[in-house]
């Protein structure tokens, strides 16, 4: 649906509902759902549904991008006392592996001690 990156993109699979997650939210701008390899006791990635590569184009989009933010904090006020960090892994030597923008939302417990 939004193009070349769809079918080898697992986070577009995952939002299109093709590939199963633990969807903690879901709205027509967003899809946010637990991390496979949790870094601390909530681990949520927040994902625009369209397949952009990294931040640094979802700023091309400054009200995708607010949403990813907005969905990053009603997860933490859901799932813990609201306090979070939100991290952005952008390019392989800063260590990102899925090459469709996401942001890790880390809270409660572990949240302030991450590798990430
Ligand atoms: P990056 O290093 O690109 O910032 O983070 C990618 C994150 O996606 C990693 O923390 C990894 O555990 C997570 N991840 C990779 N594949 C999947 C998947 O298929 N499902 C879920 N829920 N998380 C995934
Ligand atoms: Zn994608």
């Amino acid at each position: 649906s939004e193009g070349a990156g769809d079918r080898d993109c697992i986070f577009c699979r995952i939002a299109a509902g093709d590939v199963p997650a633990d969807v903690v939210h879901s709205d027509d701008d967003v899809v946010a759902f637990r991390d496979t390899a949790p870094k601390a006791d909530v681990h949520v990635l927040v994902v625009p549904r369209a397949h952009v590569r990294d931040v640094t184009d979802l700023v091309d989009d400054p009200a995708l991008l607010a949403a990813v933010v907005r969905t990053a904090g009603e997860v933490a006020q859901d799932f813990a006392d609201g306090d979070f960090r939100l991290v952005f892994n952008t390019g392989p030597g800063a260590g990102q592996t899925v090459f469709h923008a996401h942001a890790h939302v880390l809270a409660g417990g572990g949240a302030a001690a991450t590798g990430l």
